[in-house]
């Protein structure tokens, strides 16, 4: 009997992971990090309903930390198989877990400094050899071939757009076939390419983190272009939390677009985040997986300033001209964005732009939601500045972009599983599927086990 169980990412977008079983064979379908919400984030500490060991395989969607943050920890309890995913997911990877086990022995670290943990000594989730242990265990795959994975199955990956390296992964095993869309990216984008139908498929597990949203139609680099011009006219900054791989580089390419186009003169753009620039390289790697030509993004990079050293971002938030400063971490939980809200949010001609999803639970979230203050390294700051957020801009399919990519299914797929959303979206995204395609949907709890 074939089964799938849902052991994160039900219910909230973050924490992903989908495990498949059939016989003796256990494969996980992502393995991410809870963030966001303590409740959740404590899931991180939870024994995982099954064993590591037993686990065969993984197959990484992409590389995002909701999707990829708990590989460390697998590693570390027993997991001893491979990790299939394309090249550059690999690659995004490697940058992505070496800086969360670096923030998790630091959290741990400062934790024991201060003697604030419940634990004596607080230990990290993981470390960083953890993290290089997951590193070695990825076995690149190709796109449009298929793969053999361990107890027969076979997995078949296509472009996800999304961010560099995403796909959406198609698993035959059981003599079944089951599609996971992992993170899907938007129609027509100007970095990354159109999410790839998928035409058959006897179940299929889709996203929802827009399922109750379409984001607004009009031109993402012209909003963009309006929020820094308002802002600069007051003689303001614009602090853009950004994720560091896929928005950083979408910002940078808009950014280049608004200078192109004669406006922002005087209005200098600051790239704050060293794994923002050192995804940005992956670009040149990857010449296939995006949109951009080489020239394209060398310009566009050339028109913004990285900031590499801790000095000279701190120097940054001293400096009371008019800017764009872009930093992660894209939900403002963690990172070098911090200081700077700290310093730009109490001045009213100050911004702070979103342009992702903002998970429940998180900084970002609260300030949205129109928190007056926040706190920052344990201080509370007044929040004062304009608070926007361009959705647009986001990397994530909207509603009608999850139908439009299921569409691409020639015969109603006998059900649809709706993950990676909060409740109210997951929902909504089970009402128009099962309305207007007419096929039977679902949105699982957290471990609910379904026969397939
Ligand atoms: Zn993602």
């Amino acid at each position: 009997m074939l089964s799938l169980t849902c052991l994160g990412g039900a219910g909230t977008v973050t924490g992903s992971k989908h495990l498949l079983a059939h016989g003796d064979t256990r494969l996980l379908v992502d393995c991410g990090l809870f963030q966001g919400l303590k409740n959740l984030r404590e899931l991180n500490w939870q024994r995982l309903q099954t064993d590591p060991a037993g686990i065969d395989a993984v197959v990484l969607t992409h590389a995002h930390l909701d999707h990829s943050g708990y590989l460390p920890r697998l590693l570390r309890d027993g997991f001893a198989g491979r990790i299939h995913a394309t090249a550059a997911t690999r690659d995004v990877a490697a940058l992505i877990l070496r800086d969360s086990a670096w923030l998790q022995e630091k959290d741990a670290e400062f934790a024991n400094r201060k003697g604030f943990s419940r634990h004596a000594p607080a230990l990290p989730l993981y470390r960083v050899s953890d993290a290089e242990r997951a590193i070695a265990a990825f076995a690149p795959a190709p796109l449009h071939r298929d793969v053999a994975l361990p107890g027969g199955a076979t997995l078949r990956l296509r472009r996800a757009g999304h961010i560099l390296g995403a796909a959406t992964a198609q698993i035959d095993l059981g003599g079944q076939r089951i599609v996971f869309s992992g993170d899907l990216g938007r129609y027509g984008d100007a970095v990354m390419p159109d999410p790839e139908p998928v035409p058959e498929a006897d179940y299929v597990v889709i996203e929802s983190t827009y399922g109750d949203r379409r984001h607004d139609p009009a031109d993402p680099v012209e909003a963009l272009g309006a929020v820094i011009e308002r802002t600069a006219a007051r003689g303001g900054t614009v602090v853009v939390p950004a994720f560091a791989v896929g928005r950083a580089q979408s910002l940078i390419h808009h950014l280049w677009l608004l200078r192109q186009a004669g406006r922002l003169h005087n209005v200098p753009v600051y790239l704050d985040s060293p794994m923002a620039t050192s995804a940005t390289e992956l670009l040149h790697a990857y010449p296939d997986d995006h949109r951009l030509a080489p020239q394209d993004y060398e310009a566009a990079c050339a028109a913004v300033t990285c900031v590499r050293d801790v000095e000279e971002s701190k120097a940054l938030s001293a400096n009371r001209y008019p800017k764009v400063i872009v930093s992660a971490s894209g939900m403002a939980t963690g990172g070098r964005v911090l200081h700077h809200i700290a310093a730009f949010a109490p001045d009213h001609r100050n911004t702070l732009l979103f342009s992702g999803f903002q998970a429940a639970g998180t900084r970002g979230r609260k300030l949205l939601d129109g928190a007056q203050e926040t706190k920052v390294y344990g201080q509370w700051v007044p929040v004062r500045a304009e608070v926007a957020e361009l959705p647009m801009l986001s990397a994530h399919a909207d509603s009608d972009e999850l139908l439009r990519w299921l569409s691409g299914f020639r015969r109603a797929p006998r059900r649809v599983f709706i993950v990676h959303g909060e409740p109210g979206a997951s929902d909504a995204l089970r009402v128009r599927i099962e309305r207007e395609l007419g096929w039977d949907a679902v949105v699982p709890r957290a471990q609910q086990a379904f026969a397939l």
